[in-house]
């Protein structure tokens, strides 16, 4: 099954509005066909980006969201809000949300609620260094990933994306090789498939961690690599683009 492969621009906390402006009349009108790209900014520059995309192909996606829907939780921003701001995607379960102590029930819960904000997770998954070197990998994203779809309904699978970001290769510069991340992939899917055959097939899997332009092309060649969750190298519009043109090629 041929499925589109998905860029996705994290901002994390960076950036301008300036910076924000510029980088969205350089990217919107520029996403090569073949590829579906969105990006992650910061919320308070989601209406800068929005005010860039009109009648493009790029999308809006947030970077975490409430585990509750609108009500008295002070600094929260909820599915919803995301919706109204043009949003279609969330990222949830981040490592770095997970090393600041959101545990998997919190991830499954914030899984659900976008859902029935009408929201498409992108939910990561990923070991530490010390988790693969003890052969821990597999496990962990198991765990990582059974305890949102267990008990869950066809209504979260449908739909959901995985990013595989090896947390050891997020920002470090140490990106996986090709091969390890395909066999992480192509463990994903098997373990979706218990679930749905059918929807793991169309599931994609997205790889994250140091992610540039010039090593994008190899690992997007893998076949059960279906497109990627960049950091750092999406702040620059040029590589940005490079990036979606690797997936497009
Ligand atoms: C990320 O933030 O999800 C990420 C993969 O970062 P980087 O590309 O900078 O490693």
């Amino acid at each position: 099954m041929s499925r589109t492969p998905l860029i996705a621009g994290n901002w994390k906390m960076n950036g301008r509005r300036a910076m924000a402006a510029d980088w969205v009349a350089a990217v919107a009108n520029a996403i090569p066909i073949g590829v579906e790209a969105l990006v992650c900014p910061p919320f308070p520059y989601m209406d800068v980006i929005r005010g860039g995309t009109g009648g493009s192909r790029l999308g809006l996606g947030g970077q975490n969201l409430a585990e509750e829907a609108d009500g008295a939780y002070t600094g929260g921003v909820s599915g919803e809000m995301l919706v109204d701001l043009g949003c279609t995607h969330v990222i949830v379960g981040h490592s770095e949300r997970r090393l600041s102590g959101e545990d998997d029930q919190q991830v499954a819960r914030k899984c659900s609620r976008a859902r029935d904000a009408g929201l498409m997770p992108i939910l990561c998954v990923g070991e530490t260094l010390a988790q693969r070197e003890a052969g821990e990998t597999f496990n962990v994203v198991s765990r990582q990933i059974r305890s949102v779809l267990d008990g869950e309904s066809e209504a979260l699978l449908d739909g959901l994306i995985l990013a595989y970001e090896p947390v050891w290769a997020i920002g470090t510069g140490h990106t996986a090789s090709p091969e390890q991340a395909q066999e992480v992939h192509a463990a994903l899917r098997e373990l979706v498939a218990g679930y749905d055959a059918g929807l793991a097939e169309s599931l994609r899997v997205l790889y994250g961690g140091s992610v540039k332009a010039d090593n994008a092309a190899s690992l997007l060649a893998q076949p059960d690599i279906d497109g990627g969750l960049i950091g750092g190298a999406s702040l620059d519009a040029d590589s940005f683009l490079a990036i979606c043109q690797a997936a497009a090629s």
